[in-house]
């Protein structure tokens, strides 16, 4: 080693030396941000099918952990007329509202699955296959759920959100929402948040990632953004079936490559241990529903149980 080489190296010995020692004293006088994550879910069950997995490892490291459903899937009527015993065209707003307390409680059983707590569950309350219109509602005018005739904020198992903290439920008008989540965000203070993707099939996925990515950006939201998808396009997931072993895979379905929309490999690919996959495969059946006509319905949700869990990005860039 030449003198002047061994200079340089002692410069930047010292120099470590003082940024460490910096760092550990920076570290010691300012309090360090407790890890806290926060899924989004459009209707009780989304939580588990993307994020059982992540929520179960989080849980493990002493993070904190809030699940919060958007809507108490209040909108399906083959499912209300599963769990009525009646036809289709048979169901009415109780009935709904049936499968909206079951819903709920779905999700609290699911949640105490992966050693959770049945309270961490947030109910919003907001109307079910209407998350696409309030949002792109431009007159923020109050909506009407078809389904349960309902047009404000509710929940049946737990109070919901609005009326818990503000004493009354919130009208189901776009600005409600966006106020809701702001308001959430602003309190649990979140170090990532996670919600369905803007490239998922379902509008009630896409209307979630959109109020969740402006509540974002309007509470100066500076964590981490992930997305998971559920109903992707033009088939999702793959392999089928319950697969434990397998990771995720894109595939072309009729000459079209699935994802749609979203790049493969996913930026980022969280690895589950068998245990973590068997107890989201719990996690998925703490929901079943019997839906009318739609047999498939289980086994499609238990196919997102892989030897993985997968996210995008979508807003890195503007993070
Ligand atoms: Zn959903």
């Amino acid at each position: 080693m030449s003198h002047n080489r061994l200079r340089v190296c002692l410069k930047f010995t010292v120099l470590f030396a003082i940024s460490g020692a910096f760092s550990a004293a920076f570290a010691q006088t300012s309090p360090t941000r407790p890890e806290s994550i926060v899924v989004f879910a459009p209707h009780p069950d989304d939580e588990v099918i993307g994020c059982a997995g992540i929520i179960q490892q989080a849980l493990a490291r002493g993070a904190k952990v809030k699940v919060v459903d958007i809507t108490s899937g209040d909108g399906f009527d083959a499912a209300a007329a599963g769990v009525t015993h009646k036809a289709v065209n048979q169901v009415g707003p109780d009935d709904f509202l049936a499968l909206s307390r079951l819903r709920q409680t779905q999700s609290r059983n699911a949640l105490e699955i992966l050693s959770g707590k049945a309270d961490d569950l947030f109910v919003l309350g907001y109307p079910d296959g209407e998350l696409g219109n309030l949002y792109n509602s431009t007159d923020d005018k109050v909506l009407r759920q078809q389904f349960t005739k309902k047009n404000e904020t509710y929940a049946l198992i737990q109070t919901d959100y609005h009326t818990s903290a503000h004493g009354k439920p919130a009208p189901y008008r776009r600005s409600s929402v966006l106020d809701d989540l702001v308001e959430l965000l602003t309190t649990l203070q979140p170090t990532e948040i996670y919600v369905t993707d803007e490239t998922d099939g379902h509008i009630d996925h896409r209307a979630a990632f959109w109020f969740v990515r402006d509540a974002a950006k309007q509470a100066g939201y500076k964590g981490a953004f992930y997305t998971f998808l559920v109903h992707g396009l033009p088939a999702w997931p793959f392999p089928p079936g319950v697969t434990p072993t397998q990771p995720f895979e894109s595939r072309k379905v009729d000459g079209e490559v699935a994802p749609r929309g979203l790049p493969w490999p996913p930026p980022r690919r969280v690895p589950l241990t068998p245990e973590q996959a068997q107890r989201k495969l719990k996690s998925i059946q703490a929901h079943n529903i019997p839906v009318v006509g739609m047999p498939e319905h289980q086994s499609e949700m238990e196919s997102f149980v892989k030897s993985e869990e997968v996210f995008w990005t979508p807003l890195a860039s503007s993070h």
